[in-house]
């Protein structure tokens, strides 16, 4: 049951971004022409964005994932960092570029970078859907960024909310309770 849907709102829509990732594939299909990078999406959440995002490159790739908790059932990073499953291709040597959904706190990007970095990459780089600046608690590098948006507890577009509206084609946001009359 999905008891939240009555409180949605929209806040990007589908042709948004659309356009949004065919103007980042343009950049990152020039600054990594001939560098074969490695593509490290961030499960669950990158999923959608990442299948997009390589299918508009239009230039040859390898995709790996990591899959990071941070985050309960609830909308409060809980600091807590588990890598549930990390990348095989060996990234020694590779030009790595990490996929996100969203950076929020920093927290879980600023780990994976230091968790990267001992895997000795040519260059590594982030790649983040949305860019969510009111929250950081770490400063990180983001060298690409879909959104930059308000301090709103997002969903859709692969991100979930307890599992829930991954499949949504737009990005929405969970809007507080209407108080009654
Ligand atoms: P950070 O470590 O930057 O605080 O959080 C990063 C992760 O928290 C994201 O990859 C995402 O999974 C989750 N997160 C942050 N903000 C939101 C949000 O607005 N909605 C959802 N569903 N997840 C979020």
């Amino acid at each position: 049951m999905r008891s939240l849907e009555p409180k949605l709102r929209p806040l990007i829509g589908p042709e948004q971004i659309r356009q949004r990732i065919r103007e980042l594939a343009q950049e990152i299909r020039r600054d990594y022409a001939q560098q074969y990078p490695v593509l490290v999406g961030v499960l669950k959440g990158a999923f959608v964005f990442l299948a997009d995002l390589v299918r508009e490159l239009r230039i040859p790739v390898e995709c790996d994932f990591v899959k990071i908790s941070s985050y309960g059932k609830n909308t409060e990073t809980s600091g807590q960092i588990t890598l549930q499953l990390d990348t095989t291709i060996p990234l020694a040597g590779r030009h790595v570029l990490v996929v996100e959904d969203i950076v929020d706190t920093g927290l879980t990007t600023a780990w994976l970078i230091e968790h990267l970095k001992k895997k000795t990459p040519a260059s590594l780089r982030v790649c983040a859907l949305l860019d969510k600046p009111a929250r950081r608690r770490l400063e990180v590098p983001i060298d690409y960024v879909g959104f930059r948006i308000p301090d709103r507890f997002v969903v859709g577009y692969g991100i979930d909310c307890a599992e829930a509206f991954r499949e949504l084609d737009y990005i929405g946001y969970v809007a507080q309770e209407e108080t009654a009359p």
